[in-house]
């Protein structure tokens, strides 16, 4: 029997979250041989509310897709209704598929968002990512991302750089792989995704571009 891959799954509210939080290290990843699953909570049908949310639905969908196979992982999303989220995470039993989900791929690091996010789907990923942290069998080292908070957190926790100079580019192809977000979330984030990338990668000797997490746990 061969050795399973070492499986890594990040948390994302939205379908985009995953790669502005933590798009070059899923890469680096992916390139060192590793599993990495990222988890949308939702597609983030309020995007467009000129649509009908199932044409929302089957277009943010393909460009998930898109987005991840630009960084060579695997993709699972659900469909939690934006700003309800816990509501529905209760709801429609999610829990016990995720709890399914990562006790079977035995994960030894999980991203997610941060609790000092302004946004309050943001907040809310992290409270279930905790909540069910206490219920895995086997205990997976937790790290947050960023999206909206400020650069620094107010924490001591430790932290994690991780080089994406060789990734930077399948970073930016993935965000790409979303033109119906491009108007109203990615382009002012463009350079807040660059400053950030230039300001991790100064602070490892060498690296160009980087990313940077804190442990939680
Ligand atoms: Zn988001």
């Amino acid at each position: 029997m061969s050795k399973k891959k070492e499986t890594i799954i990040v948390m994302s509210a939205h379908s985009d979250d995953f790669v502005i939080g933590a798009g070059g290290t899923i890469a680096e990843y992916v390139k060192e041989g590793k599993k990495v699953i990222s988890i949308v909570f939702s597609y983030g049908e309020k995007s467009h509310p000129w649509l009908k949310e199932k044409v929302v639905q089957k277009f943010r969908a393909e460009e998930t897709k898109n987005a991840a196979k630009a960084l060579g992982c695997e993709v699972i999303i659900y469909d939690l209704k934006e700003g309800k989220f816990y509501e529905e995470y209760q709801e429609k039993k999610t829990e016990i598929a995720f709890l399914e989900l990562l006790n079977n791929e035995k994960p030894t690091k999980i991203f997610t968002h941060s609790n000092e996010d302004p946004h309050p789907d943001h907040r809310i990923v992290h409270k279930i990512t905790l909540e069910l942290y206490k219920k895995l069998k086997q205990k997976p080292e937790l790290y947050i991302y960023s999206i909206w908070n400020p650069v620094s957190f107010k924490t001591r926790h430790p932290k994690l750089y991780v080089n994406i100079t060789g990734s930077y580019k399948e970073k930016i192809k993935s965000l790409n792989a979303f033109p119906s977000q491009r108007y109203n979330a990615i382009y002012p984030l463009f350079i807040l995704i660059l400053f950030r990338a230039i300001k991790d990668g100064y602070r490892m000797k060498g690296a160009k571009f980087g990313e940077s997490f804190y442990r939680i746990k």
